[in-house]
């Protein structure tokens, strides 16, 4: 009698990913990037958190607004 060893995919992985707040991306809690001050201030934690944002965002409408804020003098 022969047993057919089905691959056992992991499935039950746990879901966490966070949802970039501007172009809606999937990214790891640990990857994502405060919004501040283009969006809400968004503390770091590991655990999935609404109003994170991407690398990408992060580099091209965080930052620029950031810089933006600096010049102006209103850090
Ligand atoms: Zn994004």
């Amino acid at each position: 009698m022969k047993t057919i060893i089905k691959n056992q995919l992991n499935t039950n992985k746990t879901e966490r990913y966070d949802t970039c707040c501007f172009c809606g991306a999937k990214m790891l809690p640990e990857e994502s990037h405060n919004p501040y001050p283009v969006k809400p201030y968004s503390f770091f934690t590991t655990e999935v958190v609404e109003g994170r944002c991407c690398s990408m965002c992060n580099q091209s409408i965080v930052l620029p607004a950031r810089k933006e804020k600096l010049r102006r003098g209103e850090f």
